[in-house]
């Protein structure tokens, strides 16, 4: 049986495992960029949330509302609501990394305007993500056990098993948009910092810095992706060809 032999190690080990080394690394990048910069004063003194206003009201969203919310680098533009939620230490900080978190969820409200067409797609894979994240993998083993178990006598399992490949494709599918969404809000960010012209060079490399990390981890999370992808494809297509 395919997952318990020797497929399942050489995937942990050469895939499993990087990826999530990888993973640890690059979210304590942000973390460690966030943390420093958040001790660098921004030359304007102004807040996350007056920050936001101003950029907003440059860029012609003053629909947009601003809204604070709970926990730690929970920043979001939710294009349903045209709301930006920005966490309480970047809506209260006067930081550098508060400009630069704020500035690039703003690149969001300037895609969602804009209808920046990654994004629209984006937002309408969500659900088929969502289900492809929780039940694809799930699904692609049930249907392995079945091919198991009757032996290829029926290709019900194959079929089942094709299914959650289907499914988890969503996912990567995700993925692969999130990251030039996620990249284009960011060149939007440093963009409207510097037309806004309340900011130094040194804090424009530090916003640079601060979103290089974040691009990162989308990184990551899209070769881990696609790694995972290709090793149930592997499996899938296995169970067929041992049928
Ligand atoms: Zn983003």
């Amino acid at each position: 049986m395919l997952f318990y032999g020797g497929g399942f190690w050489t995937y942990f080990l050469f895939v499993g495992l990087p990826i999530m080394a990888l993973s640890l690394l690059a979210s304590n990048w942000v973390k460690r960029t966030y943390a420093r910069y958040s001790q660098v004063r921004n030359s304007s003194g102004l807040s996350g949330v007056e920050v936001a206003r101003r950029l907003l009201t440059n860029s012609g969203l003053s629909h947009v509302q601003v809204q604070v919310i709970d926990g730690d680098l929970t920043d979001n533009y939710d294009p349903r609501t045209k709301t930006l939620n920005l966490s309480r230490s970047v809506a209260a900080g006067t930081s550098v990394a508060s400009e630069a978190v704020v500035a690039h969820e703003i690149g969001h409200a300037q895609q969602d305007a804009l209808g920046y067409a990654p994004m629209r797609f984006r937002s309408g894979l969500v659900p088929a993500a969502n289900l492809g994240s929780q039940l694809g993998p799930m699904i692609v083993m049930v249907g392995l056990v079945l091919s198991w178990i009757t032996r290829g006598a029926a290709s019900l399992g194959f079929y089942v098993a094709f299914f959650g490949l289907l499914l988890f494709t969503a996912v990567v599918l995700f993925q692969l948009v999130t990251t030039p969404v996620e990249l284009n809000a960011s060149h939007r960010a440093l963009g409207l910092l510097r037309d806004s012209g309340a900011i130094f060079p040194e804090e424009q490399e530090g916003a640079r810095r601060m979103l290089r990390a974040a691009a990162f981890t989308y990184w990551v999370a899209l070769l881990g992706g696609i790694l995972t992808l290709l090793y149930y494809a592997s499996l899938v297509m296995g169970s067929r060809r041992n049928n």
